[in-house]
């Protein structure tokens, strides 16, 4: 088998009146996600490093927020796109790992429910996606809650 791993990295700003998209699920919040689509840094993180697995460019390369076609849109619809580009090109995923830097609210009630979600989406076994979670210690944009970033690594293989 062929393995090859990816890297992904994505920020978005924080600011009152936009809904709080994060692993593909809602997340009351007083603040929302500020983007072109629905802003869901996890799932942009996790789109950037299956691009980045595949040596196939990145999220704005394939998805651009110049495009009215991805305005608002549901980010779970553009990782099923980005693994449906992925498997053309003859590769699965093996795993997936990330972290999301936030320093409020507290995510872990929610981990789980975005691991079956992003698992849903993707038709792989929840075992393969793993979430985790950090505050930066009041520290930085997260700390200051002005803005969340996500970090995600990806294995991939082809037969
Ligand atoms: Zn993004």
């Amino acid at each position: 088998m062929n393995f090859r791993i990816g890297y992904g990295y994505d920020v978005h700003q924080l600011a009152e009146g936009y809904e709080f998209w994060l692993g593909g699920i809602k997340v009351p919040h007083t603040k929302g996600s500020v983007g072109h689509s629905d802003g869901d840094v996890l799932i942009h993180a996790i789109c950037d490093a299956l691009f980045g697995a595949a040596n196939l460019g990145d999220i704005g390369k394939h998805f651009p927020d110049t495009s009215n076609e991805y305005k608002g849109i549901d980010s779970k619809i553009l990782l099923k796109r980005t693994y449906d580009i992925l498997l053309e090109n003859g590769y699965q995923i093996g795993n997936i790992d990330s972290t999301i830097c936030l320093q409020k609210p507290k995510i872990r009630p929610y981990i789980e429910k975005m691991q079956s979600v992003l698992a849903k989406t993707l038709n792989i076994d929840a075992q393969k996606i793993s979430v985790k979670t950090t505050s930066t210690e009041k520290l930085g944009f997260v700390g200051q809650e002005e803005g969340i970033s996500a970090h995600a690594m990806v294995l991939i293989h082809s037969d």
